[in-house]
């Protein structure tokens, strides 16, 4: 078996033993004489799993009781437009922070259900850092206040979450959920589509404070409400079983590495790596997103031309070093070193690096 440095930016790298434990248990879950994916989700193996995931998210994330955890489909996608229609009521509107593709394609879908305002965005500047809170044109009767927590594409991240007031605040944590301790109770609602660093694609993270849901708006078709799954334990329709049950193997080997504490002083050290590896190139490699803005799970970096930087994927490949091509909106390199990417992942890239400049 030839396992390579995956740095794909989603779907990506997962534990491997989280993925040799889902193998060596899939034809005979638990001696049931089955696969936990042909068994009932109203089994009690099932329900076992489900309520096993949630217990461990809450946690590793010292999730509040008065929060509830909820598993959902339709990707992080889908919580673009159920957030909107849920919660912002009628003759109000939202405001948004621009930060990245994802954030405007949140913004959009607000726009389309509902009425949403930007109080800041980067865009002009090709999204390369994060707007300071003191900057926003806020709405006081906003209904939430929506960010998102790291863009993906772009390589920016808020490195700290200032005081927003007392607007609800609402975050899209895709791409950096479960990367380091997180103050769950300046939120009141979580999404997390699980491809990064929960899981398979397939589940839909969403932690939400009771007093916040409570608001929702009534009449939703019944699938789009929040309060259908809180009131059924994400088990109103079948929930996505498989992406569930692998989420809580990748659930169990974060608790297994000493919890957030542990991750995030591995994800410090793997993104100090990278990062003074860029700054000591004298230029060579160059980071797009802003120093004080600078993602811990996605490092996007610039060569001096583009004829490098296809050399450089393309010898990286050679090396065991995968997925390392830039999104097409910045082009040039892109590093995702999410939870399960190793610091050995990360020093042999920072070793190619440093060959692939010498050479070049
Ligand atoms: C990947 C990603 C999404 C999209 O998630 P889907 O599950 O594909 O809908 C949304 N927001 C952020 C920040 C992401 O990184």
């Amino acid at each position: 078996m030839a396992r390579v440095y995956n740095f794909n930016p989603g779907p990506c790298t997962l534990p491997l033993s989280a993925l040799e434990k889902c193998q060596a248990e899939f034809l005979d879950f638990h001696g049931t004489g089955m696969s936990i994916v042909e068994a009932s989700h109203r089994s009690k193996d099932y329900e076992a799993v489900h309520n096993d995931a949630q217990k461990l998210l809450r946690t590793l994330m010292n999730i509040p009781d008065d929060y509830q955890i909820i598993f959902l489909g339709g990707g992080a996608s889908l919580q673009f437009c159920m957030v909107p229609m849920n919660f912002i009521p009628a003759g109000r509107s939202a405001d948004y922070v621009i930060t990245g593709a994802w954030a405007k394609k949140a913004y959009k879908e607000a726009a389309l259900v509902a009425k949403a305002h930007i109080v800041a965005s980067s865009e002009a500047d090709h999204y390369t850092y994060i707007p300071k809170a003191e900057s926003y044109d806020r709405d006081p009767q906003a209904a939430y206040l929506h960010v998102t927590s790291n863009n993906t594409i772009y390589g920016t991240e808020w490195q700290s979450y200032p005081d927003f007031g007392t607007t609800p605040v609402v975050v899209d944590m895709s791409s950096d959920i479960l990367s380091r301790r997180v103050d769950v109770s300046k939120f009141s609602l979580i999404y997390a589509g699980a491809q990064k660093n929960l899981g398979p694609a397939g589940v839909t993270v969403v932690i939400i404070k009771d007093n916040f849901a409570k608001q929702a708006n009534n009449g939703l078709p019944t699938m789009l409400s929040y309060r259908t799954h809180i009131d059924n334990n994400s088990l109103f329709n079948t929930p996505p079983v498989f992406a569930i049950y692998l989420m809580k193997l990748v659930l169990e080997w974060v608790d297994a590495q000493g919890g957030l504490k542990a991750i995030e002083s591995l994800n410090r050290k793997k993104a100090e790596l990278l990062y003074s590896a860029i700054d000591s190139s004298e230029g060579y490699y160059r980071g797009t997103a802003k120093p004080d803005s600078r993602s811990w799970m996605n490092a996007t970096l610039r060569l001096p031309d583009e004829e490098r930087e296809q050399k450089f994927i393309a010898e990286a490949k050679g090396q065991g070093l995968v997925g390392l091509k830039g999104h097409r909106d910045v082009g040039g390199i892109r590093v995702s070193m999410y939870n399960a990417m190793p610091l050995s992942g990360i020093e042999k890239l920072v070793q190619f690096m440093a060959e692939f400049k010498r050479k070049n």
